[in-house]
């Protein structure tokens, strides 16, 4: 019925892509599909800010997407930005098809502190629901605990749960489910007589 396009932008360890991999099936029942990595995104680095233009990577990704993708994730390890935003976590087209995440300030590291791969793992799960859900139509939701809330720091990301409240869920799952019956549609139809 189609695939959650997993696409990598720039170096990015296996281990974090095989982490988000199985998640994503898990959470969404759907099958992922690996693409090819994209080369570092060079055309959207912006030297005076020493960042990289998140609208441009999303853009780009969406284009090197397979027609047949449910949803497109990249992930990325450079820091993004968007113009009015000192940061993003990440940018997402609201009930578009593409999303797209990035390993930066999620690392430990970036704060001048140990590498913690279990702590990074469970961060880039939150935020791959969080820039998903947009991408399902989700806004942002009241409920702290809720992979759709905003998070302006990293405190506020540790804050939630790797999964959706109940509510935000309920919709994620309507949505699923439009999108499965949308796309079985019409093989149905050819097989009537
Ligand atoms: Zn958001
Ligand atoms: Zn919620």
């Amino acid at each position: 019925v189609g695939a959650i396009d997993l696409l990598i932008v720039g170096p990015v360890e296996d281990d974090v892509v095989e982490f988000l991999d199985g998640f994503l099936r898990r959470t969404f029942g759907y099958e992922t599909r690996r693409m090819a990595s994209l080369p570092n995104p060079d055309f959207a680095r912006d030297p005076r800010r020493a960042q990289y233009d998140s609208t441009r990577i999303l853009r780009e990704a969406l284009n090197q997407a397979s027609v047949d993708a449910i949803q497109v994730l990249a992930v990325t390890g450079v820091d993004l930005f968007i113009p009015m935003l000192s940061f993003v976590y990440g940018q997402a087209q609201l009930k578009g098809r593409g999303a797209l995440l990035s390993l930066a300030r999620l690392r430990q590291e970036f704060y001048g502190l140990p590498p913690d791969r279990p702590l990074l793992y469970s961060r880039a799960a939150k935020e791959a629901l969080h820039e998903l859900g947009h991408s399902f139509g989700l806004v942002h939701c009241p409920v702290p605990s809720c992979a759709m809330s905003l998070s302006s720091n990293i405190l506020q990301i540790d804050a939630k749960n790797s999964e959706y409240c109940p509510g935000c869920n309920a919709l994620v799952v309507e949505t699923l489910t439009t999108v499965r019956v949308r796309a079985a549609l019409p093989q149905h139809e050819e097989d009537r007589p």
